[in-house]
């Protein structure tokens, strides 16, 4: 088994932050310690929940970056809580520390990778759904936190977790994921992981069969109920009252919940009020799109794993041309493979290119990619592409950035989420302002509409040649 031990690069990340950081802040908020490395991880111990999540809130974030910036690899960090006064004596037992909060149920240890520990399969989780492989971006950084620590303290906080969000952006994975490691921590924990269809066609089943109490049994009695895509519950009466009864079982002994759902619990319809606030009442995270950057990472991530010979121009053409979901992007690399497979080819930018031109096509977002409209309008009105996405507020550039906004905002179907992401990382509303900036413009100067036509126009004559 490989072993890994990032401990310098956090030593060093500390005593960065220490000089950067007033002393107040510092002594307050860095009361953490080194504990363990995995693969991607480095675990350090957190004195209580509280403290674990406003640091994960406040600091994670440049806690990672740091990491990155020191040791050159996407980092994350996971806690765990150590309770101060215990945990010298504890040393690294973790599991007699935190007994107190969690009655008979083991707290979180220092975590293994998954993958590294040879070990029994669970029938219901898929091996290759764990927190390993799932690369943390912006856009689910506080999705993936959340079910990190839920992994670690199942049905302590959080509870139940409802992960919403559109397809193919990795709500099956992460509510696995959880699954995954918690079975890991603690073998004995009753796991169970359905989809909601599974689960109605179990209902449906047990009344055919009269064996509805062994139904009841059977998903009462678990410590993790996982249920993928509640969606599939509207309009079927029966099964909602089956699970809404089976949900009061469950919260009532501390056990922990997840479900994932198209959209959020607000907007199922025709499923009863009573159950919709029980899903509305823990934790309800969305996932967004991912970013170019974190569409890179992602599929760098699968060609490693999968030792895929695709060389890493490729990894952006198609990050670039493929924003709408992760789904799409893999499907791009399994399309690859198969034809370097087939013809025995090696996938150069050109075969790429030629491969995917449909895939690219098809894609939400066609061929028109942020970095086009950027260059377009920098070229245009002659700033440098970094200043349209920097923090330059001087009108020669403030103006153009709201232009690239808009033309971005009309010809895209990027959120404006995903589009403040794009713009150096600014919020959705600074790009919903820029817009209306630019429409009372329009309003104002009607030239403006036949300049912003020509850009548009070369926008996609460009995006065409990719
Ligand atoms: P959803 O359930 O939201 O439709 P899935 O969980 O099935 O999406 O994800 C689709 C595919 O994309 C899966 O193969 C999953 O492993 C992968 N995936 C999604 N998000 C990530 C991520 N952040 N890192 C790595 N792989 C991901
Ligand atoms: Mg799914």
């Amino acid at each position: 088994m490989d072993s890994w031990d990032y401990r310098v690069f956090w030593n060093e990340a500390m005593n960065q932050f220490s000089s950067e950081l007033s002393q107040q802040e510092y002594s307050m908020w860095f009361n953490i310690e080194y504990d363990s490395s995995t693969q991607d991880t480095i675990i350090v111990r957190v004195p209580s929940m509280f403290y674990r999540d406003q640091l994960a809130k406040t600091y994670q974030h440049a806690i990672e970056a740091k990491l990155f910036e020191i040791s050159g690899k996407r980092l994350a960090i996971e806690f765990v809580i150590v309770k101060p006064n215990e945990a010298a004596a504890a040393g690294r037992q973790h599991d007699k520390v935190d007994k107190a909060d969690r009655n008979d149920q083991r707290a979180a240890q220092p975590t293994p990778a998954e993958t590294a520990k040879p070990r029994e399969k669970h029938p219901q989780l898929n091996l290759q759904y764990t927190f390993d492989n799932y690369i943390i971006g912006e856009n689910n950084s506080f999705a993936a936190n959340a079910a990190m620590a839920i992994a670690a303290n199942p049905g302590t906080a959080y509870n139940p977790f409802l992960i919403y969000g559109d397809v193919g952006l990795g709500k099956t994975h992460l509510m696995q994921a959880i699954g995954n490691r918690a079975w890991v921590i603690n073998p004995k924990l009753k796991i169970i992981c359905v989809s909601a269809e599974d689960f109605t066609n179990d209902f449906i089943h047990s009344i055919h069969e009269k064996s509805m109490s062994s139904f009841k049994n059977r998903y009462r009695s678990v410590d993790i109920l996982l249920i993928d895509d509640i969606h599939f519950f509207e309009n079927k009466e029966g099964s909602q009252e089956e699970l809404f009864h089976t949900f009061n079982a469950l919260y009532d002994g501390n056990k922990q919940m997840v479900f994932t759902c198209d959209r959020p619990a607000s907007e199922l319809k025709n499923l009863s009020d009573r159950l919709r606030s029980r899903f509305e009442r823990g934790l309800n995270v969305d996932l967004q799109p991912p970013n170019y950057e974190t569409r890179y990472a992602i599929l760098k991530k699968k060609v490693e794993t999968n030792n895929l010979k695709i060389p890493p121009e490729v990894f952006d053409v198609i990050a670039r041309n493929i924003s709408t979901n992760v789904r799409d992007l893999e499907a791009a690399l399994v399309k690859l493979s198969a034809y370097a497979n087939l013809v025995g080819m090696n996938i150069t930018l050109e075969v790429a290119q030629q491969q995917l031109k449909d895939v690219f096509s098809q894609t939400r977002h066609g061929n028109v990619t942020i970095d086009h409209i950027i260059r377009t309008v920098s070229e245009a009105y002659k700033v440098s592409a970094n200043d349209l996405k920097g923090k330059k507020r001087t009108r020669s550039i403030v103006v153009p950035r709201q232009i690239a906004m808009y033309i971005a905002r009309e010809i895209t179907e990027y959120s404006t989420t995903e589009l403040g992401l794009e713009f150096g990382g600014r919020d959705h509303t600074t790009v919903m302002h820029s817009c209306q900036k630019i429409d009372e413009q329009l309003k104002l100067d009607p030239s403006l509409d036949s300049k912003l036509q020509k850009l548009i126009q070369s926008i996609r004559q460009m995006s065409i040649k990719g």
